[in-house]
């Protein structure tokens, strides 16, 4: 048998611990070896360790280089910077990749989404670069660099190569902001021209938004600074029916980390209520990304059976399921699809 896989497993907080414990075992089920080194990060490692980003859960993603997540919880205000965003920084994991594609039998406005959205993860707003200006002013500086835009356009368009896709759309708001978005706009425009294969586009964030909701079709893969990405990829996520759904990547030149796209929903946690695909389609991302590219169109295939099916879904999916029992469904169509 081959050698396991070393993944770092980082549970999160309030729904993350029974949504990545429903990933763990779909992959498993799949048949894929697996070694989960398990960390602790969010408020159970701020009670432990007095920070929710421990310094050994970053050195075990620099040694296994690909970890699975789960959403952890951000106290507003506290003085604490979101483990997110410390944590895409820290690795330099540069990408945020969240596709959002429509799967039969989960309620949507539409039923035939394919958008993969490409957000930068390291700068703009996100920088985290605020103070007062005196006690009635507050100031967010907001970076973007060359070699940052430079580098999230090109793998938009390298991913749009590898999987076939037609068109990259970058998004901005360079008619106000004329220098950062400018920048950003420019670097796009300069590595659109060693991709002649694929076409190129751009446009105003704004108007983006109507047009995902008005005309989705006409889009294919989007790329954009940090802020943008964040919402539009949210926007997109409601495309398809909602964040229970949407999957999501970090991804830099050295490591991975794959996590759903919504948040620790604290109102469902511990009570078997969430939902897992989000996860568990993180979990293919990851599949693909470790070469195990049969297992994860098994895992799909066995979700989309089980959704379309509807009968041992979650509530958020119209069912009456619980998070064990529809993950118990996705591994039996495994077993059935063998
Ligand atoms: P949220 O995504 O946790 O919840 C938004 C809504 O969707 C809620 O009604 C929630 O109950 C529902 N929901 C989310 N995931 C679900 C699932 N898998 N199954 C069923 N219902 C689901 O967003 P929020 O309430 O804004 O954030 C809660 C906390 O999560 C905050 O502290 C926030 O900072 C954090 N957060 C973390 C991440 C992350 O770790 N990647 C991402 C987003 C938000």
């Amino acid at each position: 048998m081959a050698d396991p896989y070393q993944v770092t497993l980082i549970p999160g907080d309030g729904i993350g611990p029974e949504i990545t414990r429903a990933a763990c075992r779909v992959v498993e089920a799949a048949g894929v070896p697996v070694e989960w080194q398990e960390v602790v990060a969010g408020s159970d490692a701020l009670a432990e360790y007095g920070t929710p980003l421990p310094d050994h859960v970053l050195q075990s993603i620099r040694k296994t280089g690909v970890a699975l997540k789960g959403p952890v919880t951000t106290p507003v205000g506290s003085g604490f910077r979101s483990v997110n965003v410390s944590l895409r920084q820290a690795l330099d994991l540069y990408v945020n990749l969240r596709p959002a594609v429509s799967i039969p039998g989960v309620k949507s406005l539409y039923h035939d989404i394919d958008l993969v959205i490409v957000r930068e993860n390291t700068e703009d707003l996100y920088a985290g670069i605020e103070h007062m200006v005196g006690p009635d002013a507050a100031e967010s500086i907001k970076i973007i660099t060359r070699r940052a835009s430079e580098r999230i356009v090109r793998f938009a368009f390298e991913h749009a190569r590898r999987e076939g896709r037609r068109k990259v759309t970058a998004v901005h708001k360079a008619n106000i902001m004329k220098l950062s978005d400018g920048l950003f706009l420019e670097s796009a425009r300069t590595v659109a021209e060693s991709y002649g294969d694929i076409e190129f586009e751009d446009r105003i964030v704004d108007n983006m938004c109507m047009q995902l909701v008005q005309k989705p079709e006409l889009y294919d893969v989007l790329v954009m600074p940090n802020l943008y990405g964040d919402i539009v990829s949210d926007l997109c996520a409601g495309l398809v029916g909602g964040l229970g759904v949407a999957p999501g990547a970090n991804i830099g030149d050295e490591m991975a980390v794959f996590e759903p796209v919504h948040g620790s929903a604290p109102k469902y946690a511990g009570r078997n209520r969430a939902n897992a695909t989000a996860t568990i389609l993180s979990a293919v991302l990851m599949l693909r990304h470790l070469g195990e590219s049969a297992a994860a169109s098994q895992i799909l295939s066995a979700v989309k059976t089980v959704i379309r099916e509807g009968r041992r879904v979650t509530h958020d999916l119209g069912g009456s399921a619980g998070t064990t029992e529809m993950t118990d469904a996705i591994i039996h169509q495994l077993s059935n699809n063998e």
